[in-house]
C-alpha cells in the first residue's frame, strides 16, 4: 500500500512538501519556503533566513512543519526535488538535517541547494546527488525514482516518478507544456505517454493555475512580447529590464534582444548574477562576449556613475519586478545611486505581479515612484510558467492515472482540479478510468495521510 503525507503547501501557494511512503521506506518531495513570508522579512537573498532557527521558522509557517513524519525518519531514503525554486527548495538546508538520506535533484537545482546550505547554520550535511532527466535510479529495496524532463521557468525540471511494486506515483510540481521552448527541449512527451500506457497509480500535481481556462502561452510568446515592446520603437532613453533572476530561459531572451537592439547588456543585482552565472558555469546559458555582471551595491553605483552620461548605450537586466525593498530597481528608484531617473525612461517588466499583499504594496510603490520621476512603465511582457487547465488536461490523458491528488495550492484551486478531473469523465475513452471525489481525487489539508490502495 502507499501512502501520501500532505505535510505542506496543501493550504496556500508554497511551502511545498509531500511524502510518499511504500511500507517503511518513504521519499519527500521538497522543503521549500512560503515565500510571502520570506518577502515580508525583506530578505531577498534569503542569507538571514538561513541563518534564523528552524523553531522560529515554524513558528512563521515559513517552512513546512515536518512534525508529522517524526515516528517515520528513519525511514526516509531520499529528499527529491523536481527543480530549483524557493518555495521547493528554500527549507532543505534548515530541514534535510532531520534525515539520514541523499538529496537527489538535477544538476542546476543542486547546485542551487548546495549554493543555499553555504548560507545555513547549521551546515548541510546530506549527500547531494546529480540525477538527470531521462535516468532511473534504484534509491532503496523496493522503490527506484525516475526523472522526465519537462518545462517551467527556470533549467532542468522534471517530473519525477517513484517505481513502487505497487504502481508508479508521479510528482508533478511545477510544469508548463512549452512547445516552443527558447533554451532547452520541449517535455519528454513519448515518455510520458509510455508511462501513461504501463499505468500511473498515483498523480500528484501541481494546481496553481489550474483556474485559468486556457493553454499557458509558450516562452516563445514571452519573446515576441519582449521583441514587441522594445524592437522597432525610436529608444534614447535608459532602459532597465526586470525578471525573475531564476527564470534563465527569459534572461537569455533578454540578452538576445539586447542583441538585436545594439544595446551592451549589463546585469545588475546579487541574486540576477548568482543565479546567472550557476547557469553559466553548467553550459546552460552562454553569455554575450559584451555583457557585464555587477552584483553588490557599490560595484552597481561605480558602473552607473560612469555610464550615465551614455544610459542610451546599455540595456540593463536587473532584479526588482515585484518591488523588493532590497533589489536594483528599487534603490535605483529611492535615489541611493548614483543615476537619477530622466523622464521618459523606460522601464519594463518581464514579469507579473505575485497576488500576494506584500508583493502588490510593493510593486505599488515601485511604480509609483518609478511614474512620479517621470518614467514610462511596460507591464506584463511575460507567459507563466505554470499550466493552466487545458495543460492539465493534456497530461491527464498523457498520463491516465489511477488516483489524482492536486497539490500547490489552497482548496480553491485543489478543488478547480478536482472539477477538471469529473469534466474528464465525459472523455473517459482517453483516461480509461472514471474520477469521483474522495474515491480516487483526494482533497487533503496541510498534515493528512492519504492511504492509496
Ligand atoms: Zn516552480
Amino acid at each position: 500500500m502507499i501512502e501520501v503525507f500532505s505535510v505542506g503547501g496543501y493550504e496556500a501557494v508554497g511551502r511545498n512538501c509531500t511524502a510518499v511512503a511504500y511500507g517503511n521506506e518513504v521519499v519527500i518531495f521538497d522543503l521549500g519556503f512560503n515565500m510571502e513570508r520570506v518577502v515580508a522579512l525583506g530578505d531577498e537573498e534569503n542569507v538571514n533566513i538561513q541563518q534564523m532557527p528552524v523553531s522560529e521558522l515554524r513558528q512563521m509557517d515559513a517552512i513546512p512543519d515536518d512534525s508529522m513524519l517524526r515516528d517515520r525518519r528513519k525511514d526516509v531514503v531520499a529528499i527529491v526535488s523536481n527543480h530549483g525554486h524557493l518555495d521547493h527548495i528554500g527549507a532543505i538546508p534548515k530541514l534535510a538535517g532531520n534525515y539520514n538520506c541523499p538529496i537527489v535533484a538535477t544538476p542546476y537545482t543542486i547546485e542551487l541547494i548546495d549554493n543555499l546550505s553555504r548560507d545555513s547554520k547549521p551546515r548541510l550535511k546530506n549527500q547531494l546527488l546529480v540525477m538527470n532527466p531521462g535516468e532511473t535510479i534504484d534509491i532503496s529495496k523496493n522503490l527506484s525514482l525516475e526523472f522526465v524532463h519537462t518545462t517551467h521557468s527556470i533549467p532542468h525540471t522534471v517530473f519525477s516518478v517513484l517505481h513502487t511494486p505497487d504502481g508508479a506515483v508521479m510528482y508533478a510540481n511545477d510544469y508548463k507544456l512549452d512547445n516552443f521552448p527558447q533554451l532547452g527541449e520541449k517535455p519528454d512527451y513519448k515518455r510520458l505517454r509510455q508511462l501513461g500506457r504501463e499505468g500511473i497509480h498515483a498523480l500528484i500535481i501541481e494546481t496553481v493555475r489550474i483556474e485559468q481556462e486556457k493553454k499557458t502561452p509558450s516562452e516563445s510568446v514571452a519573446r515576441a512580447l519582449l521583441e514587441d515592446v522594445l524592437i522597432g520603437r525610436e529608444h534614447e532613453s535608459a532602459l532597465f529590464v526586470t525578471t525573475f533572476a531564476s527564470h534563465i530561459e527569459r534572461v537569455n531572451s533578454i540578452l538576445e534582444v539586447a542583441r538585436e537592439m545594439g544595446r551592451k547588456p549589463v546585469m545588475l543585482g546579487r541574486s540576477m548574477h548568482r543565479y546567472s552565472t550557476l547557469a553559466e558555469k553548467l553550459g546552460i546559458i552562454k553569455f554575450p562576449d559584451n555583457l557585464e555582471i555587477y552584483g553588490r551595491g557599490k560595484t552597481i553605483s561605480s558602473f552607473l556613475e560612469k555610464a550615465k552620461k551614455n544610459m542610451g548605450k546599455y540595456l540593463f537586466l536587473c532584479t526588482g519586478h515585484q518591488g523588493e525593498p532590497g533589489s536594483t530597481l528599487t534603490r535605483l528608484a529611492n535615489g541611493d545611486f548614483p543615476y537619477i531617473i530622466n523622464p521618459g525612461d523606460e522601464f519594463v517588466f518581464s514579469s507579473s505581479v505575485i497576488p500576494s499583499p506584500i508583493n502588490q504594496d510593493n510593486h505599488y510603490r515601485l511604480s509609483s515612484k518609478l511614474k512620479n520621476q517621470g518614467g514610462r512603465i511596460f507591464s506584463d511582457v511575460h507567459t507563466s510558467g505554470h499550466a493552466s487547465k487545458e495543460d492539465h488536461r493534456d497530461l491527464l490523458m498523457m498520463l491516465r492515472p489511477e488516483h489524482v491528488v492536486p497539490c500547490h495550492g489552497g482548496l480553491r484551486k485543489l478543488a478547480a482540479y478536482a472539477e477538471l478531473c469529473s469534466e474528464m469523465n465525459m472523455l473517459n475513452e482517453y483516461t480509461n478510468h472514471e474520477y469521483f471525489l474522495g474515491q480516487n481525487v483526494h482533497l487533503l489539508h496541510n498534515g493528512q495521510v492519504q492511504e492509496i490502495e
